[in-house]
């Protein structure tokens, strides 16, 4: 199965984006996105429901 989870701007706690992720894989993600909010990149991690 897949989940899908959102991507929260680390800065502004803004959700920019949703992303599948397999469900074995339990580190935490934490990618470097660009955010609308903050209009430049920053970093974003993961967040579930
Ligand atoms: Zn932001």
């Amino acid at each position: 199965m897949r989940e899908y989870i959102s991507l929260v701007c680390k800065e502004c706690s803004n959700r920019n984006y949703r992303t599948p992720k397999k469900t074995q894989q339990t580190e935490k993600l934490e990618l470097n996105k660009f955010c609308k909010c903050c209009r430049k990149h920053t970093a974003h991690k993961e967040y579930k429901k």
